[in-house]
Parts: C-alpha cells; structure tokens; sequence
C-alpha cells in the first residue's frame, strides 16, 4: 500500500517543497510515519488568496450548470478512484478500509447534491407596493473566495462538504485539511484539477493551523470561514471571523444522549448502538455517548452493549473484517485513560474496556462506563473516542432534562415506539439534528449542525449549499 508525495495546490500548481520545512505523517496503526507534509508559509498562504481572489471572478461568472458540469465529472472521478482514496484514507486515519470506501462514494454524493441544488438556487419575487416598480427579486449571490479548515476524523466526507457547498454555489476554496490526514482531501482535490476545474478555484494549503487561520482570516480577498472542530477553536476563530465581520460557519462539538423509553426493548436498542458508538473508534462528531436508559431496559441494553462492544474485531483498518481501528494520534489514547481514571476515582465502575491495547499504534478498547458522577469530565466533556456511558432514569422528564444540561445540542437520539414519547423527544431534546429509533441522521439531502455551542449554520442539504451565499434585492422600476 503506497502513500501519496504529499503537495500543496496553489494557482493550479501542485508544489511539493516550500521554505517552511515539513511535517510527518503518520499512520495511526502503527506509529509509522508514512509522509511528509510542506508547510505553508506566508508567501504560500499569500499566493493562495490572490489565486482566489481570480479564481473567483473567473468561477462565479460561469453559468451554475456550467459549474455543475466540471464538478459532476470531478465526482464521476471519486467514484472511479473511490477504492484508492480510500485505502489511503485509511493508512492515514485509521478506520476499517470499508468505512472508508463508503465514506469517499458518500461524498462524491454530497457534491452532487450540493451541485445540482445550485442549478435551482432558491430566489423569490416580492409583490411591489410602489405602483412605478415593475419587479422586487430577492436572488442569491456567491459570497466569495472561502477559507475552508478540516478535522482529521472524516478526511474525505468533511473536506468535501466544504468544497461542494462553496465551488456549487460559484465561490473559489483555499482548503486546510488536517495536517494528520492531508492525502485524502489532496486526491479529492486531483479530481476536481482532472476535472478541469480552471486555475485558482480551488487551493490547498497547511502547516502551523494557527498562523493559516489568522491569516487567511485577515485576509482582505477571503470574504467567508467555515470551520469544522472543536467548540474551543471554534469560538476563537469566531471572534477573528467577527472582527472582520466575515461570514463564519462552524460545525463544532457535541456530547449526544440517547434516551431509550420503557417501551423499547434494551437489547434491540443496544444492538442498534454499538456500531454507532463505536463506528471510526467513536471519533465521530455526531456520535452518541450518554445513554439513558430506562429502568426497565437498563440491564439488557447493558449486558448487549457489553457483549457486542467487548465482540468487536479490533485491528489496523487494512485488515480484512476489522471493526474497529486506531485513535489518530498517542495523545487521545491518553486522554481517553485521563477520562476513564477520573470516573474510576469518583466512584464510576467501568463494566468493559477501559484501557489501551497492548499492540504497536494507537489503540483503545472500546469501553462502557456505568455510575459515572456527574461531575466526571466523561459527563461533561466530549470524549471523542470510544467511550459510551450508561444512566438509568424513572421519569422521561427528568431523562430529557439530563439530555439537554450540557451547553452543546449537536445530535441526540431516542428509541421509542410510543408515539407520545416520539413527540416529547423530538419536541424537547435540544439538538441540531433529533433521531428516533435510528441514529442516520447525517445524509446528503438533510442539513447537518448544532444549536447552542455546537455550531453556526449548517452543512450538507440545502442549507449547506446557501450559506456560501449572501442574499442581494433587485428592485427594478419603469424607466
Ligand atoms: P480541533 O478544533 O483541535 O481541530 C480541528 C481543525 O482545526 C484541524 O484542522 C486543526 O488543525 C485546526 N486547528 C487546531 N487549532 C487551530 C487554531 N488555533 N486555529 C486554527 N485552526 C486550528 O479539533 P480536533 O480535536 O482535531 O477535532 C475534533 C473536534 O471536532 C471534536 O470536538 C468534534 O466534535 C469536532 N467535529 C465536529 C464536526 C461537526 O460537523 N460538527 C465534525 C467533525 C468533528
């Protein structure tokens, strides 16, 4: 399995060496490094927003099925190199190789999506109320060229809803991918290049994230930031993204409860569970953590969980049948011990899991924890690996009160099938996204975001493909 010479897309030019050194790569599997990222510098970054700033001229004066074509031929390409990309994807994150293909054919899908949304932008006429005007239209324009900046943990699918919502609504990208898996959103940007995308639309940059996005915030040619990442950089790219008044989408944290009702067998509700929970070694954003669990069903949904997380087939994702992979880096593994230590020490049991695997790379069991105070950090902070907690409630409001205490609302999920518990849940849980029975709430179609500090504004739907737009009237009067 090869790895990609690792490069930087400026003005259409791919650039393998700059005079700011590099960074490795490293499989999370096994500690190896695989490749050596160059690192942007401030002529870099400066070239990129100039390339931008005519790459956007020259983007949003074409026709939206225009656009639509050359990008509709970028994610025929995905598809064709979807087995590639992804075993790339995999070397450099870490998750089973199938999660990956699924993870790069799905996003090819949000780009289509996102395209063919924009050959239909919603506009509006607004009746006149001066007898001389002959038409008031409230149309959509490009905001203009995008500052784009990516975690690790979907490096195809978060890439790529960035990408797709921008370049289909006719603004131009300078993408950071995450430094520790920069290769995928690189071959997703080889597509688009292969694709004929002209030059400028489309750059790649990365290095120190700090110094990249403040200074591309700063920038006068970058007109919107959309980020996606933890609350804590969230909020302090806001505030640079405020100074400048310059749009600013962030899809941030969460910490998601799931409240499984009297009525839902605990089993069938564990069963559906373990693969969510522990799906990319529970580094997922939208992934559930608290599990409140009705009395009755509390103990089969426990002993379910247990059993089929401690079943889980555990390896490098390359490996055939793997479940469950590698955490991205040595440092979660020991925040995920930090997590489990302090719920021990404040009295929590831990009913699985608990500790790292003894192998090389960067491996964590997946881990139940049960009685966990909740003043355990595992209650308050999101662990974002492969830790679920089990509460057990008597009253649904008191279980729905428990859901909403945190300051994040990313996703929350309900097993239920009493209508009057559907309702209650999906009425009062206080999330972006609310799933009842299921936990597929992210899909191509359907606007994915937080309320409270778990974001602004939306990605992947409609909603995903508007907000790299700004609204502008157009009142025109008789002559
Ligand atoms: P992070 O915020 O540390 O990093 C995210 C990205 O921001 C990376 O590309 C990183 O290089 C960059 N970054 C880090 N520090 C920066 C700085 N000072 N200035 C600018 N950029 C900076 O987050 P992480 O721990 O790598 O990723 C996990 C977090 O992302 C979790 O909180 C998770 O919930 C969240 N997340 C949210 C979504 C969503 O759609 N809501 C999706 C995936 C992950």
């Amino acid at each position: 399995m090869s790895y990609p010479n690792l490069k930087l897309l400026i003005d259409g030019k791919w650039i393998d060496r700059t005079d700011s050194g590099t960074l490795p790569v490293i499989n999370p599997a096994d500690g190896q490094v695989v490749g050596h990222l160059p690192v942007a510098g401030r002529g870099e970054l400066d070239s990129a927003a100039e390339a931008a700033r005519r790459g956007f001229q020259r983007w949003s004066a074409m026709l939206p099925f225009e656009r639509f074509r050359i990008i509709a031929k970028a994610t025929e390409l995905m598809r064709q190199r979807a087995k590639e990309i992804a075993a790339v994807l995999t070397l450099e994150q870490g998750k089973p190789l199938a999660e990956a293909v699924r993870e790069v054919t799905l996003s090819a899908d949000i780009i289509d999506f996102l395209a063919e949304e924009a050959k239909r932008m919603p506009t509006r006429g607004v009746p006149a109320r001066l007898e001389n005007v002959l038409s008031q239209t409230v149309t959509r324009v490009p905001i203009g060229p995008v500052a784009a900046f990516t975690p690790w943990n979907f490096p195809a699918n978060l890439p790529s809803r960035k990408l797709g919502g921008a370049l289909a609504a006719g603004c131009s990208v300078i993408i950071k991918p995450a430094e520790e898996t920069p290769a995928t959103c690189m071959l997703i940007v080889q597509c688009l290049v292969d694709a004929g995308i002209p030059e400028g639309v489309v750059n790649m940059v990365a290095g120190d994230p700090a110094f990249i996005s403040s200074s591309l915030i700063e920038h006068p040619n970058v007109a919107k930031i959309s980020f996606t990442g933890s609350v804590r950089v969230g909020k302090l790219l806001g505030e640079q993204a405020a100074r400048h008044v310059k749009r600013y989408t962030a899809e941030l944290g969460g910490h998601a409860p799931v409240v499984v009702c009297k009525d839902y067998d605990g089993a069938k509700a564990a069963r559906f569970s373990v693969s969510a929970k522990f799906r990319n070694a529970g580094q997922v954003c939208a992934s559930p953590i608290r599990f409140i669990v009705h009395r009755t069903q509390y103990q089969s949904f426990r002993d379910e969980l247990v059993r089929s997380a401690s079943a889980l087939k555990i390896g490098s994702g390359l490996e055939e049948g793997v479940q469950f992979g590698p955490l991205i880096e040595e440092r979660r593994v020991r925040e995920m011990q930090a997590f489990v230590d302090d719920a021990a020490e404040r009295g929590a049991t831990i009913a699985c899991g608990g500790k790292r695997i003894a192998r090389p790379g960067f491996f964590f069991e997946p881990t139940v924890i049960e009685h966990a105070s909740l003043d355990s950090r595992v209650q308050n902070e999101e662990p974002f690996g492969p830790i679920a907690v089990l509460d057990v409630f008597d009253d649904l409001g008191d279980a729905i009160s428990r859901a909403n205490r945190l300051p994040v609302g990313l996703a929350a999920y309900g097993f239920t099938s009493d209508l009057d518990c559907a309702h209650r849940l999906s009425a009062q849980l206080e999330a972006g996204m609310v799933g009842i029975n299921h936990f597929g709430v992210s899909q191509p179609e359907t606007p994915f975001g937080g309320v409270k500090e778990s974001g602004l504004g939306h990605e992947s739907g409609l909603e995903g493909l508007l907000g790299y737009t700004d609204l502008k009237l157009v009142s025109v009067a008789k002559s």
